[in-house]
């Protein structure tokens, strides 16, 4: 177990800054995901930590000690990458064990974690194959194999589940939960699947364009976005976001008006507002009666509908113009469209005129310029404050729910 700090670590590549005064704290024993686009700088960010490469400006440590210049070896981590490296000529039972056995560990020792890592990752009865005998998938359960027989002070993981199909993705994140839980070890997993880093870790770190945005559980990201990027990244399908203009009594858009108490909110100096809701915090109006604090009714034709088994995406106009060139992306910035989920069991048909409400107390603002979040929740007896943005680096840590004890 080690605790990982990354203090202002910047990584520029000639004129491309992958990773951007990087600051992280991660907790002895946790699991946290670096989540983020492809190219926002997780892959890097991670390396530093491995070793695979050194900062340009900044610290790396692991416990006390400055590991920045050190190499991968010396620093008590293990690394599972997307693509995996096996030896070729060796079997299933040597790879799992092959640095087992360059450290001289006895025998008995190396059958035990070989056997223990392989029932977990489910290779039981083919330690004998070589890798050309393994499909993808196979083989990329003996690199974690390999990886788990050394049992690390630090778990290392580039999106290590990639390659499996999707069956086994799943089940794999539940061991990979199980193997942290039993081994308490400090596990940091890169992955650009916002589902895969919502259900494994303790806190998700979300990152975008080489820049922390925000560290935090990750219902915690859900509920109280930082900014609009993790407002946008956290959940799928993703939270609707409408520009409007404040007035005295809230905000206008385009199609409706949100109304709220504008005094009662940080928005001074703030001349553009995007407020974001997401599709599970629209309702029909006729099921008002469940919603805490629902805003006044907002008129809307049905467009789309996609049922999902447990619940129907409901695509909605609000000026009568057709979906046919909207993608779901399009949905969520669209200010004449939302994107709306509802029970499967609810009455509902495309093209039909729908009267609906938002939940105020699920409604976010942000400021539209900086992107910043100004509050989570408009309702009248909200009190809730956007969490305040950290001085040095814009990011915000949010300590509360879900969080390791
Ligand atoms: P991610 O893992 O989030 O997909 P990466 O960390 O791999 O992103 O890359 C971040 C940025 O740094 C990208 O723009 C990428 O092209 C660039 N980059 C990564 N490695 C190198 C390298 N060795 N040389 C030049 N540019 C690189």
């Amino acid at each position: 177990m080690a605790r990982v700090t990354l203090e202002h670590v910047t990584k520029r590549y000639e004129d491309i800054v992958a990773v951007d005064d990087m600051n992280l704290e991660i907790e002895d024993g946790e699991f946290v995901c670096l989540v983020g686009p492809s190219g926002c700088g997780k892959s890097t960010t991670m390396e530093t930590i491995a070793g695979l490469t050194k900062p340009t400006e900044g610290t790396v440590r692991i416990g006390d000690a400055d590991v920045t210049t050190l190499p991968p070896k010396d620093r008590g981590v293990s690394m599972v990458f997307q693509n995996i490296a096996l030896f070729p000529h060796m079997d299933v039972y040597d790879n799992i064990s092959f640095g087992l056995r360059l450290r001289d560990y006895d025998k008995e020792e190396i059958d035990r974690r070989v056997d223990r890592a392989a029932d977990i990752v489910q290779l039981e009865g083919m330690l004998d194959r070589e890798p050309n005998e393994l499909s993808g998938g196979q083989q990329q359960r003996v690199a974690i194999a390999r990886a788990i027989v050394r049992e690390p002070a630090v778990f290392l993981m580039d999106e290590p589940l990639a390659n499996l199909d999707a069956k086994l993705r799943v089940h794999m994140r539940t061991e990979l939960q199980r193997l942290h839980k039993q081994l308490d070890t400090t596990i940091i997993y890169v992955t650009h699947d916002q589902a895969e880093a919502m259900t494994m870790s303790d806190r998700i770190a979300v990152i975008n364009d080489g820049r922390l945005q925000q560290i935090a559980p990750p219902l915690t990201c859900y509920n109280e976005p930082a900014n609009l990027f993790v407002a946008g990244f956290i959940g799928s399908p993703s939270m609707n976001f409408v520009n409007g203009d404040l007035a005295n009594d809230g905000l206008r858009t385009d199609h409706y008006d949100l109304e709220f108490d504008p005094a009662a909110f940080p928005l001074e100096g703030i001349d553009e507002v995007t407020a974001g809701i997401r599709p599970e915090d629209i309702y029909l109006e006729r099921n008002t009666e469940s919603v805490v604090d629902p805003s006044a009714t907002i008129e809307a034709t049905t467009d789309v509908l996609e049922p999902m088994g447990d619940e129907i995406f409901v695509y909605l106009s609000l000026d009568g113009s057709s979906a046919e060139m909207m993608t779901s992306d399009e949905a969520s910035t669209a200010s004449n469209q939302l994107l709306m989920s509802v029970d499967p069991d609810e009455t509902i048909e495309a093209d039909q005129q729908v009267s609906i409400v938002l939940d105020r107390s699920k409604v976010h603002l942000f400021d539209a310029a900086s992107g910043e979040a100004i509050t989570h929740g408009v309702a009248d007896e909200s009190v809730h404050e956007a969490p305040t943005a950290d001085a040095e680096g814009g990011a915000t840590e949010v300590e509360s729910g879900g969080q390791r004890d």
